[in-house]
C-alpha cells in the first residue's frame, strides 16, 4: 500500500502547522508546494490567475459559516475586507459560504484577523475535515426550520479540528504544544478527504441533501418539537471524465433515528470514513466510494454497532423545494427578501447596494445552498425604501425568474486552477440560450434546474440538476440531463465534448421532444423516462443551428 504523499504531509505537520509561520515571515509572495496543501485546512487556496503570469499568486479565502447565517455586521466585515485586501468582489458558494478572492500573502494575516474580529473564521472551510455544515434556509422564520439552527451549530462545533494552529499562526493566539493536542475525532492524519454534513426538515430539500456525505432530515412530534432525523449517507459529486472508477453518487437513505442519537450516529459515520476511506488515491477517497465498495447494508450495520442505535424504517415524506427568493412574509410580521445572485458573484452595483442595505436596515443575512442571499427581518414599512435603494444603485428588484433562481455555476475560469471551461461568467449567456430554446418550442412558461461547472469536480452540483454542462476540455462541455427538481436523482451524460456553439441546437432537440411527449412533466422526469440511449440517438443527428 502506497499512501498518498498528502498523508505523510499531514502526519508530519504538527497538527497543521508545518512551516507556515516561517513562510509567512518570508518576503516570497508564494507558499511552498507543501504549504499550499496545508493552508487548505486553514480555509484558503493559493491561486494563479490564468493568463496573468506576471502577477503574483493570490489566495482565495472561504468562510466556515454554519447554515450560512450572518449578522449585518458580519456581512459588512466580509464586504469591507474584500475591498481592503481582496479583488473587491465576494462569492457565494454552493455550501452557504462567502469567499474572498485576490488576497496577497502579505495581507493574509490582516484579513484573517479582520474576520476574527467579526467572529468569522475560515478554519476548516477546506481540507480533509468536516466542512461547513449546510442547512435549509429559513426566510419565513418557520418554527420547524428554526430548530435546525441549534442542530447545525452543534454539529459545526463538535466536528471542528482541535488543532490550535490557526489561532497561533494567523491570529497571534496563545501557543499550545502540538504534542499535547489530541485530534480525537480526526486523528493525526485527519480524514482521507473532505466530509460534508447537511441538515434540513424532512420533505423540504433546500440543501441538495442527497449530495452530502451525511444528510439529516428532521422530523417533529405532535407539539412541533424536534423528534429525530432521517439519515442519508454516501452522496458526493466529484468525478474524473473518462475514469469509470470515479463517479457522482446520490446518498442512500439509512432510516430514521431519534434526536438523541444525532452525535453518536454522526461520530460513527465520520470514524468509519476515517478508518475505511482510501488514503492511497484521493480521487477515490470520499465516503461514497466506501459505501459503493462495501455496500449500504454493511455501512448501516457498522454505524448501528458503533452508535448503539438501530435505524428505524419509516416512509420518507415527498420532497419539495420551496422558493426562497423575492419578498416573503415571516412569522414575526417582518419580511425577508431573497436575492438571486448570478453565479454567486457580488460585485459593482449589487455589492454597493447590499452594503448600504446592510448598514442602513441591519437585516440578518442567510446564504442559500443555491448561491443566493436572503435578507431577514426587514420591517414592512421599510420595503419601499429598500426597493428604492436597489433601484438607485442600478440593480432594480424584479420578480424572481424561475430559471435563474435555481441555476448555479461554479467560479471556474480564470480563478480556479482545475477549470477547463467558463462557469459563472458564461452562466447569463447559457440562461439566455435556454430561454430562447424554451420559447422556440412553445415552452415559455416552463423552467428547469440548470447548472454549469468548469470541470468534473462538480462544485455547483451539476449531477443532480435536470440539465447541466460540465467542463470537459478547454473548448467543450459534457451535457448531463435527468436529475429531478427535488434533487433526489442522479443526472446522466448524453453528449460529450459539446462545443458551446452547439448547445442551442442540442437544446432544440431535447425541448422539442419534451414538448411532444408531456410538457407538464418536469424536464428531468421526461429525460429520465426516455433514458440515456434514446436521448443520445436523438442528439446524434446534428440539427440546423438556430
Ligand atoms: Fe473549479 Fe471544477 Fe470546482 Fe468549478 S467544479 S470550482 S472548475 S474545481
Amino acid at each position: 500500500m502506497t499512501l498518498s504523499p498528502i498523508e505523510a504531509l499531514k502526519a508530519g505537520s504538527r497538527h497543521l502547522r508545518g512551516t507556515l509561520e516561517a513562510e509567512l515571515a518570508s518576503p516570497d509572495p508564494s507558499f511552498s508546494k507543501d504549504s499550499q496543501t496545508l493552508v487548505k485546512f486553514h480555509g484558503f487556496y493559493q491561486q494563479k490567475e490564468r493568463g496573468a503570469a506576471d502577477k503574483p499568486p493570490v489566495l482565495m479565502l472561504r468562510g466556515r459559516i454554519p447554515g450560512g447565517r450572518l449578522s449585518a455586521a458580519q456581512y459588512l466585515a466580509w464586504d469591507d475586507l474584500s475591498d481592503r485586501y481582496g479583488d473587491a468582489t465576494l462569492r457565494l458558494t454552493s455550501r452557504q459560504s462567502l469567499e474572498l478572492h485576490g488576497v496577497l500573502k502579505g495581507d493574509l494575516k490582516a484579513t484573517l484577523q479582520g474576520l476574527d474580529a467579526a467572529l468569522q473564521t475560515t478554519k476548516g472551510a477546506c481540507g480533509d475535515v468536516v466542512r461547513t455544515v449546510t442547512q435549509a434556509p429559513n426566510p419565513w422564520l418557520r418554527p420547524d426550520l428554526a430548530q435546525l439552527d441549534a442542530v447545525v451549530d452543534r454539529l459545526a462545533l463538535h466536528f471542528q479540528a482541535v488543532s490550535n494552529a490557526y489561532a497561533e499562526i494567523w491570529l497571534d493566539g496563545e501557543r499550545v504544544n502540538p504534542e499535547q493536542e489530541q485530534e480525537k475525532l480526526f486523528g493525526a492524519t485527519y480524514l482521507p478527504r473532505k466530509f460534508k454534513f447537511s441538515v434540513t426538515v424532512a420533505g423540504e430539500n433546500l440543501v441538495d441533501l442527497y449530495t452530502n456525505d451525511l444528510g439529516l432530515a428532521a422530523t417533529f412530534d405532535a407539539t412541533g418539537l424536534l423528534e429525530g432525523f432521517f439519515v442519508t449517507a454516501g452522496g458526493g459529486m466529484g468525478m474524473t471524465h473518462g475514469d469509470p472508477t470515479t463517479f457522482p453518487r446520490v446518498a442512500d437513505v439509512l432510516g430514521w433515528i431519534p434526536a438523541v442519537a444525532l452525535i453518536p450516529v454522526a461520530e460513527a459515520a465520520v470514524s468509519i470514513f476515517r478508518e475505511e476511506g482510501n488514503r492511497e488515491d484521493r480521487k477515490r477517497a470520499r465516503l461514497k466510494y466506501v459505501i459503493a465498495r462495501k455496500g449500504r447494508a454493511w455501512f448501516q450495520a457498522a454505524v448501528e454497532a458503533r452508535a448503539g442505535v438501530v435505524f428505524e424504517a419509516r416512509p420518507l415524506p415527498t420532497w419539495r423545494t420551496s422558493p426562497v427568493l423575492g419578498w416573503l412574509d415571516r412569522t414575526d410580521g417582518t419580511l425577508a427578501l431573497g436575492l438571486s445572485i448570478s453565479g454567486g458573484r457580488i460585485a459593482g452595483a449589487l455589492k454597493a447596494a447590499l452594503r448600504e442595505v446592510a448598514a442602513t436596515f441591519q437585516p440578518g443575512v442567510q446564504l442559500s445552498p443555491d448561491q443566493d442571499l436572503i435578507l431577514l427581518g426587514l420591517r414592512r414599512e421599510d420595503r419601499a425604501a429598500v426597493e428604492a435603494l436597489f433601484a438607485r444603485h442600478g440593480w432594480p428588484l424584479t420578480t424572481p425568474d424561475p430559471l435563474a433562481s435555481r441555476a448555479m455555476a461554479c467560479v471556474a475560469l480564470p480563478l480556479c486552477g482545475m477549470a477547463f471551461t467558463e462557469g459563472e461568467r458564461a452562466l447569463p449567456g447559457f440562461l439566455d440560450q435556454l430561454r430562447s430554446a424554451l420559447e422556440r418550442q412553445g415552452l415559455r412558461d416552463r423552467s428547469l434546474v440548470f447548472r454549469v461547472t468548469g470541470c468534473a469536480n462538480g462544485c455547483a452540483r451539476p449531477y443532480t440538476a435536470e440539465l447541466a454542462l460540465v467542463g470537459q476540455t478547454s473548448s467543450s462541455y459534457a451535457l448531463y440531463v435527468g436529475g429531478d427538481p427535488e434533487g433526489t436523482r442522479l443526472a446522466f451524460p448524453v453528449l460529450h465534448k459539446l462545443a458551446p456553439a452547439d448547445f442551442p441546437a442540442a437544446l432544440d432537440r431535447l425541448f422539442a421532444a419534451w414538448a411532444q411527449a408531456d410538457p407538464t412533466a418536469s424536464f428531468g422526469n421526461f429525460a429520465a423516462g426516455l433514458g440515456a440511449e434514446t436521448l443520445k440517438r436523438l442528439l446524434e443527428a446534428s440539427p440546423e443551428r438556430p
